[in-house]
């Protein structure tokens, strides 16, 4: 051959049979076929194997596969982030002249969504109380063809009666799809307490590391997998294979750093409660927090995120000067890695609350615990 010929028409060359502990990082656009007659446009690899791209390499259904185990699914698909697995979620149940019901409490882009593009498609969206439990039944009409659910909710950490929610939804034959994203995967079994569907943003725990952007969308049975893999082929939501490793590599380290989050959380989440400019601590595991019974029933762990209130006398700029006023907690969005974050929210209003901007998000890293009590105390002396 040519030299021009053989550089595109490699033959292998290393020597076979290499064996590590990492999953190899496919990348392919194109996938070869034996024969003409084995060409096919599928995304279903385990009936006529693997076919383009888009649809994942061995990386992305390794990745997949691992999550549908550890969260007991019959099927997991891999997607570009979260909010592209929320999105997967409504564009492949929702129809125009349907009713989706979606909690107040939801992650913002997923609110911002159902009441854009899913409305702009004639989908109507009705938001509700995400503590109403079962009193769901009495939202759910004829034309409802989905409850979403997220639990904890963003910021504001309500804790949902998921499997209550359920029960009401299916004696109507309505699906339930729960933003399974606080729990990794890991500390709240979805499926096992009636859910449908799980999505979960990678991007958070999995990934771990701020460094990464990837969601899941798991479902229960092969029906909703036919459904949910023809919107997926559809919108052809591909993921970067060099992703898909990280989140491996971040799935095996994923038990240590939940035990560690979970008791630093906790010990600043108490400590916090005890100081005086503070009037409400919104963290799952803390009595008092909305639907903590519930967690208490339902959980087996809390994770790093949770919210504190300020008492009324600090108005919006004096919260934004306590988050400006700390050294070791980073200003950024999103959470689930290494570094601590505070984030305050000077617009967020609920339906029946008005938080006045007196709310702040807190992400617990893996700094020494006793250093970001320390800077926790010193940005509060200082306003
Ligand atoms: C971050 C987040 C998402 C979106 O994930 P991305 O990967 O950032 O798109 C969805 N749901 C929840 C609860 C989140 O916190």
């Amino acid at each position: 051959m040519h030299w021009r010929t053989r550089l595109v028409q490699p033959q292998a060359l290393a020597p076979a049979d290499f064996k590590s502990l990492t999953v190899p990082t496919h990348r392919a656009s194109t996938v070869l076929f034996e024969r003409q007659a084995d060409v096919r446009d599928g995304w279903r690899q385990d009936e006529h194997g693997y076919t383009y791209g888009v649809y994942g390499t061995p990386t992305a259904l390794e990745l997949g596969a691992r999550i549908a185990q550890l969260e007991k699914a019959h099927h997991t698909f891999v997607v570009p982030g979260g909010q592209a697995a929320i999105a997967l979620v409504y564009l492949a149940l929702g129809r125009a002249g349907s009713h989706v019901l979606v909690p107040h409490s939801a992650y913002g882009p997923n609110l911002k969504l159902a009441r854009g593009m899913l409305e702009r498609f004639g989908v109507t969206i009705e938001g509700y109380d995400p503590l109403i439990g079962a009193g769901i039944a009495d939202l759910i009409r004829a034309d409802t063809a989905l409850v979403w659910t997220e639990s904890p909710g963003s910021v504001t950490m309500e804790i949902q009666d998921v499997p209550a929610i359920c029960a009401a939804a299916h004696a109507r034959g309505v699906p339930v799809a729960l933003d399974n994203t606080y729990a990794a995967g890991v500390l709240f079994d979805a499926f096992a307490h009636g859910v449908d569907i799980s999505i979960q943003a990678l991007t958070k725990y999995v990934g771990g590391h701020s460094d990464l952007l990837l969601g899941t969308v798991s479902v229960a049975t092969a029906e909703l997998k036919t459904r949910l893999g023809d919107a997926h082929q559809q919108l052809g939501l591909a993921v970067s294979p060099d992703d898909c490793t990280l989140a491996l590599r971040g799935l095996q380290t994923l038990a240590l750093r939940l035990d560690h989050l979970e008791r630093a959380t906790l010990e600043i989440a108490r400590w916090l409660r005890e100081q005086p400019q503070i009037e409400a601590v919104y963290h799952p595991a803390l009595p008092g927090s909305p639907g903590h019974e519930i967690w208490a029933r339902d959980f087996t762990g809390s994770a790093s995120v949770f919210s504190i209130l300020f008492k009324p006398d600090y108005d919006a700029a004096r919260v934004a000067g306590f988050i400006d006023a700390l050294q070791l907690f980073r200003i950024g969005m999103s959470w689930g890695g290494v570094t601590s974050l505070a984030l305050s929210y000077p617009e967020l209003k609920r339906p029946h609350r008005d938080y006045a901007g007196r709310l702040v998000r807190l992400n617990i890293g893996l700094e020494a615990v006793d250093e970001l009590i320390a800077d926790l105390a010193q940005a509060l002396a200082r306003v």
